[in-house]
């Protein structure tokens, strides 16, 4: 079954996200891909991959993409957050957070935390060709 990855970026931080996805088109273009509204339009238009778009983070994207986690329908997250900017929604993404603690899915809130996880992919995914 393909890898389940949402994908979502605070403003200040969706440029690297669309970029970070660029470099990883080709392993994302074999996943299930969500993300939050604005990030999930911003990479579908650069980069021409399906995205299921939820509501905007600050209208409860994150919360649907929590609800689904809690479910087991995700299997990671990337989740670039802006540590500088205070986030009206706050509680959501704390919530999203805590929820991939809860159910031990991997969490990358930022750039380098996210290549690994996506190298990680990458690589499972080319094992999983050659197997
Ligand atoms: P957006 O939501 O992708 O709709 O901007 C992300 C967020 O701000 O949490």
């Amino acid at each position: 079954m393909k890898p389940h990855v949402a994908l979502i970026a605070h403003d200040q931080k969706k440029d690297d996200i669309v970029k970070l996805a660029g470099e990883f088109r080709a392993t994302l273009s074999r996943c299930t891909l969500l993300a939050t509204g604005t990030t999930g339009a911003r990479i579908a238009s650069a980069h021409g991959l399906e995205i299921e778009r939820m509501l905007s983070g600050p209208h409860g994207g994150d919360l649907q993409i929590g609800a689904r986690l809690a479910e087991g329908r995700v299997d990671m997250v990337i989740f670039l957050r802006d540590p500088m900017t205070p986030q009206p929604h706050e509680p959501d993404i704390n919530a999203l957070v805590r929820a991939c603690d809860v159910h031990n899915v991997p969490c990358a809130t930022n750039i380098s935390t996210a290549r690994m996880i996506l190298d990680g992919l990458t690589s499972r995914l080319a094992h999983s060709v050659s197997a």
